[in-house]
């Protein structure tokens, strides 16, 4: 019956996810898509980039009229981009049978131009080239910029001048880092903001099109049992988690111009937080949404450098196999001071929020892959149950933890009675465990965040206030931490961490997740 439906999760229709196609009918046969992928030849372009938009095709999400044109500065032909992507596309949703069909569809509309990213005269070629399938109808281009930092600006430009539309609209993903502290980043927005409008331009976290993520609000905000206790009164304790199982990995150049803050605390953690935090936004819109996230990024104390645990890994044998040391990486010295690893402990200075401990940890070479939110509740206040079992009164506080990767769940610990004729507790989890509740595959955060650019859904990238008031947050650290030269604390490669880690969070009576 109808009632059921509603309480459907799947069946719940929000202004959010309304008239999900992005394309009116209407409008489907006379405008037209143009997609260009500045750097189409490196990695982040062949990974993740041509295989969101292929999923996006598959499922039907493309308009009618599009074309995807690959830009680099490698010199190749179409057939030769279409070889190179041909490799990474899949069908994993839904596997249909005409998945080869709809492959060899999809890459007939590939195409690539070989320029600079700094030629006004190459993006003009390009610019014929786009008109020339735009066929005169009304046409919207999304340029992809994924070029390292340093080519970001000179690109927008001689895509502003030189290829964007006349009569629709133009706009441009942008990649981090965006600037390595607040001077450079203010510098980036500012000079950005000659060529294009904070509404053209869209900063990509790929963590926000993370199905866990994109639930944050679902859950705070469309359950009663949970917003009542998002707050000071109840909650001891939050942990950010996001740690990986590898090292760098040839991109020890990149890392060591950036380190674990600016790469994953400062625009992941920190984005995953403001969502964790804000208070309830007027509407789902995008301007509402942020306007908080701002409020609350804003409200977040500058982290201090007493506050704070860096490390770095060291090489680690076990019988024959060796992993390497952060060090050993050819493109990093071997003196180098650059954080694979920090926890930091952070204050949001509000009434909801005053006085908990938000300790966020990000490292590389850990002993596990994942990303994860956990709130530790407080004690029961008068517990009966804790007064002669000799249970640790602090580890039987209830335990909400929100599992990003791998295997999304979410799931709360409660104490619960053993069967039995005696009276003894133990903990047990109350458990959403997605892959059983939805079997169904998502799909990939790009996939998400590339329709919503195109849909012109702006809620899960970033404002450029958003962004500085992020910078703001860890500047006077970083800067701390290079002028004292700070030495990180080593750790093995696979291990949990620096030592360190544990007395920074005894301090705050955090229980380590
Ligand atoms: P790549 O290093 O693979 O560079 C992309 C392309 O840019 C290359 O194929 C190359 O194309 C061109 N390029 C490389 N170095 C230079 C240079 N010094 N000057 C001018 N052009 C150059 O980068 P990724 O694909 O890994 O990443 C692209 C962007 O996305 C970066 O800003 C990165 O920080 C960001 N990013 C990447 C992620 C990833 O998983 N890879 C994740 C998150 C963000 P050609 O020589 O043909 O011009």
């Amino acid at each position: 019956g109808p009632t059921a439906n509603v309480l459907d999760a799947e069946l719940v229709e929000t202004p959010a996810n309304k008239g999900f196609s992005p394309f009116l009918e209407t409008e489907k046969d006379k405008s037209t898509l143009s997609i260009v992928v500045v750097g189409a030849s490196g990695d982040l372009a062949r990974k993740k980039i041509f295989p969101a938009l292929f999923a996006l095709f598959y499922d039907d999400h493309l308009p009618q009229n599009f074309t995807i044109y690959g830009y680099a500065r490698s010199v190749m032909t179409d057939m030769e981009l279409r070889n190179v992507i041909s490799r990474t596309l899949t069908c994993r949703i839904d596997k249909r049978e005409n998945c080869e069909e709809k492959m060899n569809q999809f890459l007939k509309r590939c195409f690539y131009h070989s320029g600079q990213y700094s030629s006004e005269e190459h993006f003009l070629e390009l610019d014929s080239k786009l008109r020339e399938k735009e066929a005169g109808r009304r046409s919207n281009r999304l340029f992809y910029l994924a070029i390292p930092p340093d080519v970001f600006v000179d690109a927008t430009r001689c895509a502003k001048h030189r290829a964007s539309s006349e009569n629709g609209w133009t706009r441009v993903i942008i990649e981090k880092p965006f600037g390595r502290d607040t001077e450079s980043s203010r510098e980036l927005t500012r000079t950005l903001k000659q060529y294009l409008t904070e509404d053209q331009i869209f900063r990509i976290d790929h963590q926000l099109g993370e199905e866990l993520v994109e639930n944050l609000l679902a859950l705070r905000f469309s359950n009663l049992v949970f917003e009542p206790l998002w707050s000071r009164n109840y909650i001891r304790s939050v942990q950010l988690i996001f740690s990986e199982d590898f090292g760098v990995e040839g991109r020890g150049r990149y890392f060591e111009n950036y380190g674990i803050i600016r790469d994953i605390m400062q625009n992941h953690l920190l984005q995953i937080l403001s969502l964790f935090a804000m208070d309830t936004p007027v509407s789902l819109d995008a301007e509402d949404i942020r306007n908080e996230k701002v409020k609350v990024l804003r409200s977040i104390k500058p982290v201090e450098l007493k506050d704070v645990i860096v490390g770095q890994y060291k090489r680690h044998c076990e019988g024959n196999v060796c992993y390497p040391a952060y060090t050993d990486d050819p493109t990093v010295s071997n003196d180098s001071l650059t954080p694979t690893f920090a926890a930091a402990t952070m204050f949001i200075n509000n009434s909801r929020w005053d006085g908990v401990p938000i300790m966020l940890v990000a490292g590389k070479a850990l002993q596990s892959k994942r990303a994860e939110i956990r709130v530790q509740f407080r004690h029961v206040p008068g517990n009966l149950y804790n007064r002669n079992s000799g249970t640790d009164l602090d580890k039987a506080t209830n335990e909400l933890v929100l599992r990003i990767q791998p295997e999304e769940a979410i799931y709360l610990k409660v104490n619960n009675k053993v069967p039995g004729l005696g009276m003894r507790l133990d903990r047990g989890d109350l458990n959403l465990l997605y892959k059983s509740r939805y079997p169904r595959e998502f799909p990939d955060a790009y996939e998400r965040l590339l329709l919503d650019a195109m849909k012109g859904e702006r809620r899960s990238f970033i404002r450029s206030d958003e962004l500085e008031a992020a910078w703001a947050v860890f500047t006077p650290l970083l800067k701390e931490l290079e002028e004292k030269k700070v030495v990180p604390e080593l750790y093995s490669y696979g291990s949990s961490g620096p030592v360190g880690v544990h007395y920074l969070a005894a301090e705050h009576n955090v229980r380590l997740g």
